[in-house]
């Protein structure tokens, strides 16, 4: 028989207004269970400062004490809210989830910032959340009409709900249960009062690596994670498993029919962090390999290659190694701004971009530059690039991007608008080029992109990759848009790949 325990729990929230927030997140996931006595909490905020690149706007820890549960949640840098030398007694205990997020629009509501906390008849459970659910509006919708009342706009909040509505007996079979239910992408990381639970979608389409530090699991996002908290790589969670970790040691599940892996491409693209090794493949490896392929196919006589730095920095690289043509700093880079997408705002974002980035005359004047970057979103950043490095004196600017045009939005936790702001999905080639003011313009192909990944060509009956925002096949049903959309499909487009002035 279940019965009632109410885990004490203290909460401290540090938060200012702010407007309604989108769903779509960029998040970093990290967890420990079983550091030294109360040494959890310093760990992981260790490993969410490694995970910032992420998502930086906000930032949570949970950490787990005699069945107490501590959580903070702050806007902000980890260091800022994490950074005291009093954490093991604000946060104490040997075991502790940590979250750190970016929300795409609007302002970020403390309500949305993770881990998210519910106190279950079973006891207390924090969850962690990285990705974005495609059948959230729908679950949400059901769970409204049962009586469920939702603190938060977040889809995160849809898991616990299901947790808590499960029939199961036991934690572990009331979570299956629960991420049986939802559709998309997902790595979550969980603590209860005995155990941390981590899982990965059925596809893989985001990351999460398992690590040892001393006797304590780690779960990261990362590998980037582990490094910087002195811990071991052990594995990767497979695509669609589920381990717990409790005193017994670790346990692996696989609950669900077995499906092959379509990880995300855009994380070697452009969202790990090039150190990490995601899903087996070094990630700066891939992208020079991206760099190298974009010259092979998009080469052009000109006198240096010059990065966007630090995004565009390994393909650049590639691409001058395979080219010959010299690699300079053209654009040197501010370190003291976040990253300039990572703003919530399309005002700030282009503020961004202009604080961010300065050209290096004594690098561009009087020279003819090929200008890399890991890839064109909305086309923001290359404009006020290209305008900067002409004004530095350059006389030639050819734009390459190293991955292929992005034509369709994402909906597995990539922060991508919608198709009306994609400037591939808008314009022809040669408008683009001429929008973006250069002598000529270049993207990487799909098959240069898969082979960057050494995977072998691209299977068109099952994708190795989820590659949906070049190719416009996505991995999942996308029910909450056919819920929205009366089931319309979207249009198919394709686009040349190079084109000159
Ligand atoms: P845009 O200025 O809109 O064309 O965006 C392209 C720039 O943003 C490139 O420098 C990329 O490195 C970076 N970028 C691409 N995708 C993302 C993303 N999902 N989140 C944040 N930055 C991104």
């Amino acid at each position: 028989m279940r019965h009632l325990i109410a885990d004490p729990v203290i909460h401290r929230e540090h938060w200012r207004d702010a407007d309604d927030d989108t769903l779509r997140l960029e998040c970093g996931v990290c967890g420990v269970w079983g550091a030294d006595e109360d040494a959890a909490s310093a760990i992981v905020a260790l490993g969410l400062h490694a995970l910032q690149h992420r998502g930086q706007e906000a930032c949570g820890i949970a950490s787990v004490k005699d069945s107490r549960f501590h959580t903070e949640r702050h806007m902000g840098l980890v260091g800022e809210a994490f950074g005291g030398a009093d954490l093991a007694t604000r946060m104490p205990g040997r075991a502790a989830v940590g979250h750190t997020r970016y929300s795409t629009a609007g302002g970020s509501f403390l309500r949305n910032i993770q881990p998210m906390f519910a106190d279950l008849d079973s006891g207390g459970i924090a969850v962690a959340h990285n990705g974005n659910l495609t059948n959230f509006h729908y679950l949400r919708k059901q769970l409204v009409g049962e009586g469920s009342i939702f603190q938060s706009t977040s889809d995160s909040e849809v898991i616990l709900h299901l947790i808590a509505r499960s029939r199961k007996a036991k934690i572990v079979d009331r979570f299956i249960d629960a991420i049986g239910r939802i559709e998309g992408g997902y790595a979550l990381v969980c603590q209860t009062r005995f155990k941390m639970i981590g899982a990965r979608d059925p596809l893989g389409i985001r990351p999460l690596v398992l690590g040892k530090i001393g006797e304590a699991w780690v779960l990261a996002s990362e590998t980037c994670a582990l490094d910087t908290i002195g811990a071991t790589f052990v594995r990767v969670v497979e695509h669609g498993e589920v381990v717990i970790i409790d005193e017994k040691g670790l346990r692996s599940l696989k609950p669900f029919p077995s499906r092959a892996a379509r990880p995300c491409l855009f994380e070697y693209v452009y969202f790990s962090r090039p150190d990490s090794v995601v899903n087996g493949r070094s990630v700066y490896g891939v992208r020079k390999r991206m760099g190298q392929g974009l010259a092979r196919e998009h080469g052009v006589e000109a006198d240096v290659v010059v990065p966007v730095p630090d995004s565009g920095v390994p393909a650049a690289l590639g691409y001058a190694q395979e080219s010959g043509i010299p690699y300079e700093m053209g654009i040197i880079r501010s370190h003291y701004l976040g990253r300039t997408f990572i703003q919530p705002s399309q005002a700030t974002r282009q503020k961004g971009v202009r604080m961010k980035h300065s050209p290096n005359r004594s690098v561009l004047e009087g020279k003819r530059v090929v200008l890399i970057d890991d890839s064109i979103v909305r086309g923001t950043t290359s404009v006020k690039l290209v305008r900067a490095v002409r004004a530095a004196g350059a006389t030639e600017v050819h734009l390459r991007s190293a991955s292929p045009p992005i034509l369709y939005p994402d909906f597995y936790g990539i922060d991508m608008p919608e198709r009306d702001q994609l400037i591939a999905a808008n314009m022809t080639l040669e408008e683009m080029r001429q929008h973006l003011e250069v002598d000529s313009l270049g993207f990487l192909s799909v098959d240069g992109l898969y082979a960057a990944m050494e995977a072998g060509p691209r299977d068109p009956k099952t994708p190795q990759f989820t590659d949906h925002y070049f190719t416009g096949e996505y991995p999942t049903r996308l029910l909450d848009r056919e819920i929205e959309e009366g089931g319309r499909e979207e249009p198919q487009r394709q686009l040349s790949l190079l084109v000159s002035a």
